[in-house]
């Protein structure tokens, strides 16, 4: 891969822009720097709306919906014929196993374009006929509307996975956007400009500046006038900012925020799948997966054994780099991220809690001493209002309480102030609907974890976040309707 600085992509062109300011793209496997990565303020800001508003009104504005919807599944075909690439850089940025990039990053990169051209071509129209005084009527009918100049801001988990969801159906609803990448993340956004260009989606769609949220490109995009909705995927603290400066001009948000998500296992539970899952949800991405499982509360009758499998099933993870395919899972996303993630770990000791497993830095040797690593991690013995059951970590790492009643555990485990995702594991199926009913989230799995079928609704109550994405839900946030009545 090359070492060529990371520059910003405005009106369909790449470009260093005029702050002459760069920032260091770090590996989190070894410390390494990977390149340099120019950095935007104002001007980039102001450049990339400016292009973005005008492809609004001229090519993008003036296509027709199957004619965007073309160009979308060519973006789709673009992104699979270059697949290594993206693989390449992605694990590059964020550490994370190729083996699981493979299967889920890049491929659900793709399949954003294609899935949202799928839901906007065939979105139908609602009408209503109506009466009149001169018994003539009237008809009432619908259209969707572009909702205009889109900023984009996006984490560093799933850079391209969680960008592609929201430029995705954006461009198909007839928006144009900006996206602001995270600064941890930028090269698989940058790579994507290359596929628009050969796509043939017309200069100005698709721009990206990239910089920090404060005072740097992020700010700067979310304040800016000619910008008509932000879509935000990140921390809630970082959420609350952008909704400050949303309000200003009354633009529309919406969140996907952050999490604390709980996993119940009842005693009559398939023990096999539900260590499995909670595994998965636990560790997957370094356990670094806004939808991920840090709180699981364990039947008592099978509490310890529970408790047994899933130390057993951590001991066994192989921590390694993206390029081992028998990685399962890679460091944490930046040195930053490490200190947090060990500064929990620390304070999980001194609150008095059990360390089952983990709860430090894994032996590397060589350059790999530099990465951003920490072992995965399990405890139990804490209280529900200790500062490691309430706050998100977003690490390798849960804790296991015991419960012992249904009414316990659903009360429980929405006593927080998030409201993202939970997984319910029990073979009584009667107790799961009625249990998964009562859990204040927004997304409920029974007997499996992390299963998304792109058309359902997906986003967070509470605290986790406001609107939902996906399928036809995106539609309510990329476009605005319009009732035209027609006397008749
Ligand atoms: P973050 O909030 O630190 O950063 C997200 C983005 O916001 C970055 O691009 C950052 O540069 C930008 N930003 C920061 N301050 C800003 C400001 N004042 N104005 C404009 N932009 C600003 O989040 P992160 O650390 O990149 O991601 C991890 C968080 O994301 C976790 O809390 C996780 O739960 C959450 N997340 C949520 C979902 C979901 O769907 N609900 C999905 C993935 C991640």
């Amino acid at each position: 891969m090359s070492k060529d600085p990371i520059l910003h992509f405005i009106n369909g062109e790449y470009t260093a822009g005029t702050s002459g300011k760069v920032f260091q793209n770090i590996n989190p496997v070894d410390g390494s720097v990977i390149c340099d990565v120019y950095e935007g303020l104002k001007p980039e800001v102001d450049a990339a709306v400016s292009a973005a508003k005008n492809a609004l009104k001229g090519t993008w504005g003036s296509m027709t919906t199957d004619e965007r919807v073309q160009i979308l599944y060519k973006v789709a075909d673009g992104i699979n014929a270059r697949f290594d690439e993206f693989l390449e850089a992605e694990c590059k940025d964020t550490g994370k196993p190729k083996s699981l990039a493979r299967h889920i990053d890049i491929p659900r990169g793709a399949a954003n374009f294609k899935i949202f051209a799928d839901v906007i071509k065939n979105e139908p129209t609602e009408a209503f006929s109506m009466a009149t005084p001169d018994g003539k009527g009237a008809l009432n009918y619908t259209i969707r509307s572009p909702k205009g100049v889109i900023a984009v801001i996006s984490p560093w988990n799933l850079p391209l996975l969680l960008m592609t969801w929201k430029v995705g159906p954006a461009l198909a609803c007839g928006n144009t956007v900006v996206v602001k990448p995270s600064e941890e993340t930028p090269l698989t956004t940058s790579l994507l400009g290359e596929v628009m260009n050969e796509a043939g989606v017309p200069a100005g769609v698709f721009n990206v500046v990239n910089g920090f949220g404060p005072e740097s490109a992020g700010a700067y995009l979310t304040e800016h006038a000619d910008v008509d909705a932000i879509t935000f995927t990140g921390e809630t603290r970082t959420g609350t900012a952008i909704m400050k400066a949303a309000a200003e001009g009354m633009r529309d948000v919406s969140m996907e925020m952050g999490g604390k998500n709980p996993a119940i296992i009842f005693a009559d539970c398939d023990l096999d799948k539900a260590v499995e899952g909670v595994m998965r949800s636990v560790f997957i991405n370094c356990g670094q997966v806004c939808l991920g499982t840090e709180r699981v509360y364990v039947q008592r009758e099978i509490f310890d054994e529970f408790v047994g499998r899933l130390k057993q099933g951590a001991e066994g993870l192989n921590v390694s780099h993206p390029d081992d395919e028998k990685a399962n899972m890679g460091p944490l996303i930046s040195m930053d991220h490490q200190k947090k993630v060990l500064g929990y770990y620390a304070l999980a000791k001194k609150l008095g809690a059990n360390v089952i497993t983990g709860g430090g830095v894994p032996e590397k040797t060589g350059d790999y001493k530099n990465g951003a690593w920490v072992e995965p991690t399990i405890w139990t013995g804490l209280d529900d209002d200790s500062a490691i059951m309430r706050e998100e970590i977003f690490g390798p790492c849960c804790h296991i309480s015991p419960f012992d009643t249904e009414e316990e555990v659903i009360e429980r485990a929405n006593d927080t102030v998030y409201g993202l995702a939970c997984s319910i594991w029990t073979e009584n199926l009667s107790k799961a609907h009625r249990v998964g009913g009562q859990i204040d989230c927004g997304l409920t799995w029974i007997n499996s974890w992390f299963l998304r079928d792109l058309r359902t609704a997906f986003g967070g109550s509470k605290q986790s976040g406001i609107g939902r994405e996906g399928g036809v839900h995106s539609l309510e946030f990329y476009t605005e309707l319009r009732n035209i009545c027609v006397k008749l």
